[in-house]
């Protein structure tokens, strides 16, 4: 991995560091050059709503083609990104990309908003009003085709201004999801106060839902979601099983490598014309992921 530095220097460096050190050193160099060599890529994974068997919508995943490591998962860049401020920049180009994207859909027949992932770092400056305002404008997209997935840690910054900024963003028509709720400490007590449409439950929850307890916990979930007025959407959602459970329990909006993994624009344009054809997700998923 430290090729070009040498012999002795290599030793030093992997005696004094593990091998994820150095990877991550690695990586935050190269993370800097990554924006302007255009090594970003954005795939797309469909929301699936089981009751109307419907569409709902698609999330904007981020992904990292580097020169010579491969693909790296946004879990691994995402954090450097966070700490270099690099997640500015970087957000700012996956809006841009996401916006874009949609309405090239938009222009094909497929009317579906698209869903765009947001660091707490975001908010700091206060610019995202501003950001999504340009984008949208320079994209030509409706605000409603837009959505942002915020996650629940981010309640521990400046909650009062973060609200303040969502408030904003959701006046323009743009939604906004609580992501990987359940997972993080709990925001239970200022979920009523936070300008929110949907919870998106973590994939932890459907991958666990076999003893009656979580499923108990699920259930109270959904129900308080209900009164809030939130959608719900699963995430993680990979067999007939986990379907099974989250509809018992009121869950019909689904995300998984059960109905899609993520992919690009244009396969995801092939996606959907397979299932307009066959008039059924799961022919079409079957078609996809083999
Ligand atoms: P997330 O927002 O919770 O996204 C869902 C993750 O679950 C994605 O991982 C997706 O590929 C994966 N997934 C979807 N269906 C299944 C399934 O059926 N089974 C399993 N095991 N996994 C499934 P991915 O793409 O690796 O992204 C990881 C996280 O990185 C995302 O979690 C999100 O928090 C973050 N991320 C991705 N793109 C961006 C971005 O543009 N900005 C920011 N700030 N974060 C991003
Ligand atoms: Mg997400
Ligand atoms: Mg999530
Ligand atoms: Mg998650």
């Amino acid at each position: 991995k430290a090729k070009g530095l040498g012999k002795n220097q290599y030793c030093v460096y992997t005696d004094e560091m593990g091998v994820q050190e150095i990877r991550k050193m690695e990586l935050e160099k190269d993370l800097q050059r990554a924006l302007e060599h255009n090594e970003f890529f954005i795939v797309y994974q469909p929301k699936w709503n089981v009751k109307t068997n419907q569409l709902f919508g698609f999330e904007a995943l981020l992904r990292w083609q580097h020169p010579r490591l491969g693909v790296v998962s946004p879990s691994e860049f995402i954090p450097i990104a966070e700490e270099t401020g690099l997640i500015i920049p970087m957000t700012r180009w996956t809006l841009e990309q996401a916006c874009h994207q949609c309405r090239v859909w938009n222009a094909r027949g497929i009317d579906q908003p698209v869903s765009v992932n947001l660091s707490v770092r975001l908010f700091q400056p206060d610019i995202l009003l501003e950001w999504i305002q340009n984008v949208l404008e320079e994209a030509g997209l409706d605000p409603h085709y837009l959505e942002l997935e915020i996650t629940e840690s981010m309640v521990f910054y400046d909650v009062n201004d973060i609200i303040h900024q969502l408030e904003n963003i959701r006046k323009l028509g743009v939604r906004v999801s609580m992501d990987d709720f359940g997972t993080g400490y709990s925001s239970i007590g200022l979920l009523d106060r936070m300008p929110i449409d949907a919870l998106k439950l973590d994939r932890l929850f459907t991958n666990d839902l076999d003893t009656p307890g979580k499923r108990a916990i699920i259930h109270a979930i959904i129900l308080m979601a209900e009164r809030l007025h939130l959608d719900v959407i699963a995430e993680g959602v990979e067999n007939e099983e986990h379907i099974e459970f989250l509809t018992q329990l009121g869950c019909y909006v689904m995300q998984g490598y059960f109905y899609g993994k993520p992919m690009n624009g244009e396969e995801m344009i092939t996606w959907i014309e397979g299932h307009n054809e066959t008039g059924s997700h799961q022919a079409a998923a079957t078609s996809i992921d083999e």
